[in-house]
């Protein structure tokens, strides 16, 4: 008989026979399901002694419900759908796999960045609709004339910064928690939210969603910011208050925005943010390349099998180990 149940709650991925490849090392059941809910995990990932999750709530009373749960993998960098306080409670490891995919969401970040820049889509729809006339972009800047404000300076942006350098671009950042020097390294400035907010062309959201992140991009922050400038978010959608945010790029009190990500996922088919012309809109794909994909699903079943074997996980975020 098995000895441990290893769940993956949701996925949508075509295969996962690296994660069954990787469980099989070990005496377990594999057995993907596809939750929703709360009461979905509940119900068909009772007795899980691991969860590998995509965006399954894992809430406190998912938590207090799962009595042999050891382990919750979350497929990728951010774990807010994980009740991180309630996991460590119960002693369940909760862990991510932070190095699948900088690559690709820093690169995905900066094509956003320069895509507003230059403003590609609105050039691209005009000629589509028969206009040939580049004055209808007025005014492009030079990007080495312009500053691009980082949000969060944690992996990801560290390589957002790298790769905008090249471009020209002057680089400031926000992150209470990253000092100015290490900032230097990567020839970035440290500022405040609001010198941030004020100074930047573009800003780039790369802070984590925690309750006191939310919202941190809404009416406030967009009437600091520059008429003329973006806001890219390749982040978490519940960041930005797209209510404010249409309400500002209606008013013109900001020149456009690029969001791989949204409040609600996928994006409604009433949002507002379908019909503006200088909003680009990408399906939460950031992380996404055939390379970054297995990489992920690989790391998140080698984290499983390391925990059910008693060694210590390579990538805890609320347990000291
Ligand atoms: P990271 O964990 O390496 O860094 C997070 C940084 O945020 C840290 O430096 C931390 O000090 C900082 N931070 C924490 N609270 C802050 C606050 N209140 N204000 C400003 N900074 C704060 O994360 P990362 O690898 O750079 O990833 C950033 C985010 O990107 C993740 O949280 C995740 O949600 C998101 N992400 C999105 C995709 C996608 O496909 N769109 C893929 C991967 C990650």
């Amino acid at each position: 008989m098995s000895r441990f149940k290893v769940y993956v709650t949701d996925y949508e991925y075509e295969t996962l026979q690296n994660e069954k490849n990787e469980i099989a090392k070990i005496n377990a059941d594999f057995i993907p399901v596809q939750c929703r809910t709360e009461d979905d995990v509940i119900r068909l990932a009772g007795d899980a002694d691991a969860l590998l999750v995509q965006y399954a709530p894992i809430s406190a009373r998912v938590l207090d419900a799962l009595h042999n749960l050891k382990i919750v993998v979350r497929y990728g960098v951010g774990v807010d759908c994980v009740d991180l306080g309630a996991a460590t409670r119960h002693g369940v490891y909760v862990c991510n796999v932070p190095d699948y995919g900088v690559e690709e969401v820093s690169t995905h970040a900066v094509t956003m960045v320069l895509a507003c820049v230059r403003k590609l889509t609105l050039l691209s729809d005009s000629v589509k609709a028969r206009k040939w006339d580049y004055k209808l972009a007025k005014p492009i800047h030079r990007t080495g004339t312009l500053t691009l404000g980082i949000a969060g300076f944690g992996r990801i942006p560290k390589a957002v910064a790298q790769k905008a350098k090249a471009f020209g671009f002057s680089i400031i950042a926000y992150d209470p928690y990253v000092d100015a020097a290490t900032m230097q390294e990567y020839g970035v400035r440290k500022v405040d939210l609001d010198t941030l907010l004020k100074t930047s062309d573009v800003v780039s959201v790369h802070v984590p969603l925690t309750k006191d992140t939310a919202h941190l991009f809404n009416k406030a922050a967009f009437e600091k910011m520059k008429d003329s400038a973006f806001l890219v978010n390749t982040s978490r959608g519940p960041l930005v208050d797209e209510q404010d945010l249409v309400a500002a790029l209606k008013a013109g009190k900001l020149a456009g925005a690029a969001l791989d990500v949204c409040e609600k996922e996928p994006l409604p088919e009433a949002s507002e943010l379908r019909r503006l012309g200088n909003v680009i809109l990408t399906p939460h794909a950031a992380w996404y390349s055939e390379e970054a994909q297995n990489d992920l699903q690989r790391k998140a079943a080698e984290e499983v099998t390391r925990v059910l074997r008693n060694e210590k996980p390579r990538c805890c975020v609320n347990i000291k180990v």
